[in-house]
């Protein structure tokens, strides 16, 4: 952090008029307080903000479906028969990949499940995974069924990389060395891009070169990463990826997932999968006959004709991601989030009720600060809360903050620092 930043109002307006991403919070609709005034939100990283172009898009469906009935799926004016067409472009470009390798269908924990069917693949020799200790608990029990799925024990099959004793987050060097350690046996390196608990960053590219030096593959979950740090998934060489569209990518809850499948692998019909009509060649895909023909690329990977209303929601927001960029948003967000940083450092050093330790690490992190906390975590928490302050609280004890560059100012990050001065312990 090379900043030469204050803990003032002024400083902190000073910043947000200059920032040129600033205008975009109108775009949001702020939830409320009972009485009224519109929170702080710092809880993008679990359900980012309603678009308000939301509504209308949803209308647009609706409408259609009025106007059209079945119809609708050719004469609508955006067909639901190649729907996912309109959104592929810009959720290519949030990731970092080439149209081809991506396609928006289902739920994220579905979707990794389809992508371990075509990449888990293992044998008697090689069946390992590697993956960190902690994940998502959806991606741990997707990961325990998929290897009791071909018939081996978690304890045998499953590698969980935990951090160095008295340490909270992973080295890299650790991460390539059992790697290196299990180069005969590791199947697929699977982890996330961003940690939902820590906050880390993991090294994509440097995880993806040495897990193929191996002879493995390596496919992430991106949950926490889209949307919120700026990804080139096909430059790094990633094997697979999805990602959920309602935390960073505010899309609504539960709503759909991304996933990508490097150009190698989806331009292979071969490559084996799991199959439903709607990732058939679309030209042939209402003759209805038998033997799968995939469309080429990730949309052959569809299963089932897609979740319109939803659909429609996340190319509302895909469309702000493409009008911010996400090199701009990522480059705001690396200053924010170090203003983050520093408001907290400095209400530590105010406030002697406060006892925290930042364990996001500084240099490899997306929008979130995850602070771990002692007994006093939860009062912490729940006194943020009454300030009009909407962060979330993780068990055991960590409290996780993550100023979104969409709709987060600096002047949130001033007031939230004020609310930690507050807090009587
Ligand atoms: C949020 C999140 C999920 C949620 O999975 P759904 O299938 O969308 O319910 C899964 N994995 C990770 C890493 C997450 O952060």
């Amino acid at each position: 952090m090379n900043h030469s930043f204050e803990n003032t109002l002024e400083f902190a307006s000073n910043c947000d008029k200059n920032d040129k991403l600033a205008a975009f919070k109108d775009q949001f609709i702020l939830p409320v307080n009972q009485h009224n005034l519109p929170q702080i939100y710092f809880c993008g990283n679990s359900l980012g903000l309603q678009p308000k172009t939301a509504k209308e898009a949803i209308n647009v469906e609706l409408e259609d479906w009025g106007k059209w009935g079945v119809e609708g799926h050719f004469h609508g004016r955006k067909p639901w028969f190649h729907y996912h067409k309109f959104l592929t472009e810009f959720a290519a470009e949030v990731v970092g990949a080439k149209p081809i390798e991506v396609v928006v269908m289902n739920q994220l924990t579905v979707n990794l499940h389809l992508l371990l069917v075509s990449f888990y693949r293992p044998s008697k020799e090689r069946y390992k995974i590697i993956m960190e200790a902690g994940a998502f608990p959806s991606d741990m029990y997707a990961i325990e069924s998929q290897v009791k799925h071909h018939g081996f024990s978690y304890n045998d099959a499953v590698i969980e990389i935990e951090p160095r004793e008295g340490e909270f987050t992973l080295r890299t060097e650790d991460i390539l060395e059992v790697i290196e350690q299990n180069k005969n046996e590791v199947a697929v390196v699977f982890f996330s891009g961003v940690q939902y608990y820590t906050g880390q960053y993991f090294n994509i590219p440097e995880i993806t070169k040495k897990a193929h030096e191996v002879g493995a593959i390596a496919g992430f979950d991106l949950a926490h990463a889209a949307g919120n740090i700026q990804l080139q998934l096909h430059d790094w060489d990633v094997d697979f990826a999805a990602w959920c569209t309602y935390k960073y990518l505010n899309s609504g809850p539960g709503n759909v997932s991304g996933i990508y499948i490097n150009e190698k692998h989806c331009t292979n019909p071969e490559t084996p999968r799991f199959a439903g009509w709607w990732g058939y060649q679309e030209n042939k895909r209402f003759l209805m006959q038998k033997g799968y023909l995939p469309e080429n690329g990730a949309a052959g990977w569809q299963l089932s004709n897609a979740p319109v209303f939803g659909m429609a929601v996340h190319l509302a927001s895909l469309e702000i991601f493409n009008k911010a960029g996400i090199q701009n948003l990522r480059a705001k967000s690396l200053v924010l989030t170090d203003y983050l940083e520093f408001i907290l450092n400095e209400a530590k050093k105010t406030n002697a009720n406060l006892s925290f330790e930042i364990i996001t690490p500084s240099s490899e992190r997306g929008a979130q600060l995850s602070l771990l906390t002692d007994n006093k975590g939860k009062a912490l928490f729940d006194h943020l809360t009454n300030s009009n302050i909407i962060a979330d609280w993780r068990e055991p004890n960590v409290i996780r903050i993550a100023p979104a560059p969409l709709y987060n100012s600096f002047e949130d990050v001033y007031h939230l620092g004020q609310a930690f001065n507050h807090f009587q312990g």
